[in-house]
């Protein structure tokens, strides 16, 4: 394809915001996949041949050029002043057909400066696993980056244990951190600040950027904390739980962003800790939304030199306004329910705890719940604990305060239900069948899940091999907490 598709924005800003980057390549490379449907989308095609080189760090298109950001953050809460891109580059922009620019990121490229004792390297693990999220978020409509292609190579590399190795293209609308500003607010002049803020608006918020100085950064922070709230509250809709809610890995374009031990729920525990190291559960599933909040204050005293106070406490109240009003909307989608309301609200949070207690499938309850009030209601009517003496008491009468609130509700319940609740979703366990597969080489079912979380939620072409999928997992299988190492 040609090359003018292609460019580097980011080597245009002052020299110390990134160091270039020569890639270390993997050795006897091979391209498991490459996201076709996401090439389209993009308007780009480049041949397996042409990706197997950019991916695995040989040769890349003219005007590209890789480099490793610099950034700082806040991790499990502690300000850490040496992050930076360890153990991936930025290769530069493409343009698609409406001419707006997406990063393309190369991750497990070798060391960079900021490698500080790591290797630089990805494995083939967690490779497959940010390959296979991307696609279920975005399919699930959660804002999120994805990849394009995937590649490994026999290289052992040393974790917990050893692991093959493996590069991937990352494609996400930006890869600024709230922790470039938090680096530029410790390290950089105002003018700096407002460089990269003005860099943001015109690759992800070009319609700020008529909006004059003293509005604009502004404008900005709310837009990126508005986004962050969107995002968290599709998070809590589809039950996922990030994992590592660091400064460094939030995006200020509001998009899911670097995957570590992420997990869909299994069981509905709304306090489930995915991150084998987070004893703390500071990123608990049910602490997503303060996290975010208190992400988000990070950011504002990161812009505190280019954006008032007043704006802050704005901007700060709109986080949490926007959580509010999208998680009410989401979840009401999720339970079938027209126009809601404060007491939904309570319904909402009610049901998800008896559902804690009693040990329900986060998402086949919500599947199943397509059959209350039909003709095989039953089918939902099983799942519940209704013969448990602790819990059937709860149980009948959440059903009967269900009843009469969907009492006066149209047929169209059942499409919103349906639309709104998935059936294949990437549980832990799933993924681990699939990483096992790809380390015997056998990347079929890599290429058969991607395809099929490409449409979570059933329709009439569903074919019964997915049947025991669909279905709770079985005890030994639920809620794996995984570790960092990646
Ligand atoms: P993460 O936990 O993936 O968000 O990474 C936190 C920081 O550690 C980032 O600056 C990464 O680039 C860096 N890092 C993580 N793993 C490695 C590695 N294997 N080699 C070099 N740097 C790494
Ligand atoms: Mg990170
Ligand atoms: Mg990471």
């Amino acid at each position: 394809m040609s090359s003018t598709r292609f460019t580097q924005t980011y080597s245009e800003l002052p020299k110390h915001f990134y160091c270039l980057i020569s890639t270390e390549p993997l050795q006897s490379a091979q391209l498991i996949h490459s996201n076709q449907k996401l090439m389209n989308e993009l308007g780009i095609q480049i041949d397996d041949e042409r990706l197997l080189q950019m991916t695995s760090g040989h040769q890349f298109p003219d005007n590209l050029r890789p480099l490793a950001q610099k950034y700082t953050g806040h991790q499990f809460g502690y300000y850490n002043p040496d992050l930076g891109d360890g153990r991936g580059v930025l290769l530069g922009q493409v343009a698609d057909k409406q001419s707006q620019l997406w990063d393309l990121h190369l991750k497990g490229s070798g060391q960079t400066p900021y490698s500080r004792r790591g290797d630089g390297r990805a494995v083939l693990r967690s490779g497959v696993r940010e390959y296979l999220i991307g696609e279920a978020l975005h399919y699930l409509g959660v804002p999120t980056t994805r990849c394009l292609s995937l590649c490994s190579s026999p290289e052992p590399v040393q974790r917990e244990q050893l692991e093959p190795r493996a590069s991937y293209i990352r494609v996400a609308k930006t890869h600024i951190r709230f922790g470039h500003f938090e680096w530029l607010k410790q390290k950089g002049t105002l003018a700096e600040q407002k460089q990269l803020a003005d860099y943001v608006i015109n690759q992800v918020y070009p319609d700020l950027q008529d909006i004059g100085e003293t509005e604009r950064y502004s404008a900005l922070l709310k837009r990126i904390v508005e986004n962050t709230a969107i995002m968290i509250a599709g998070w809590q809709k589809v039950g996922f739980c990030h994992g590592v809610m660091n400064t460094d890995n939030m995006s200020v374009a509001g998009e899911t962003f670097d995957f570590g031990p992420y997990a869909f729920l299994d069981d509905c525990k709304v306090h489930n800790i995915c991150n084998h190291s987070d004893t703390e559960g500071r990123y608990a599933f049910s602490q997503q939304p303060n996290i975010g909040l208190w992400n988000c204050q990070v950011l504002c005293f990161a812009f505190s030199d280019m954006v008032g106070q007043a704006e802050i406490d704005d901007a700060l109240e709109l986080f949490i306004n926007t959580f509010n009003e999208q998680y009410l909307q989401n979840m009401a989608e999720k339970f079938g329910l027209h126009n809601p309301d404060a007491e939904d609200r309570q319904l909402i949070a009610d049901t998800l705890l008896l559902m804690d207690k009693s040990n329900l499938d986060f998402h086949y309850f919500f599947s199943q719940l397509t059959f209350f009030d039909s003709e095989q209601e039953n089918r939902f009517l099983d799942l519940l604990p209704l013969t448990d003496s602790s819990l059937s008491a709860q149980w009948h009468h959440w059903l009967d305060r269900f009843r009469n609130r969907i009492a006066q509700q149209s047929p169209q319940r059942f499409a919103q239900l349906t639309a709104n609740n998935p059936h294949l979703i990437l549980r832990n366990y799933i993924a681990q069948e699939i990483i096992e597969a790809a380390e015997k080489q056998d990347f079929a079912p890599l290429t058969k899940w991607m395809t099929a979380l490409q449409t979570p939620v059933l329709d009439e072409s569903f074919q019964p091999c997915w049947e025991t999928y669909i279905k709770p997992p079985k005890y030994h299988q639920k809620g794996m907490a995984l570790s960092c190492s990646s």
